[in-house]
């Protein structure tokens, strides 16, 4: 059963830290998890930065910034921010 939103989950469930011990969620309120969150923003910032500036670095020199640049921006930052997030998941997966 999640520890937040108490429905019996038949699928995939996920052990997290919850001061001492660790406590079970739900694929929905796993993804929702502040902490891995706030670690996956972190790593996105970070690594996106780098990123974007290995990848894009000359074009951000060109004014005016295009439409692709812009979205290619924003899919680098995506990246490392969906592989910090499946990191989390994956090593915290509770195989039932
Ligand atoms: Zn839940």
């Amino acid at each position: 059963m999640c520890h937040h939103c108490g429905r019996s989950q038949h699928g995939m469930m996920f052990r997290v830290a919850k001061g001492q011990s660790t406590v079970r969620l739900c694929v929905r309120d796993a993804i929702l998890y502040p902490p891995w969150i706030r670690n996956a923003v972190k790593t996105a910032i970070v690594v996106g930065t780098m990123l974007a500036l290995i990848n894009h670095g000359d074009a951000y020199w060109v004014k005016p910034w295009s439409a692709g640049l812009s979205l290619k921006t924003a899919l680098t930052y995506c990246v490392p921010f969906a592989v910090s997030m499946l990191g989390a998941l994956t090593a915290s997966r509770i195989n039932l």
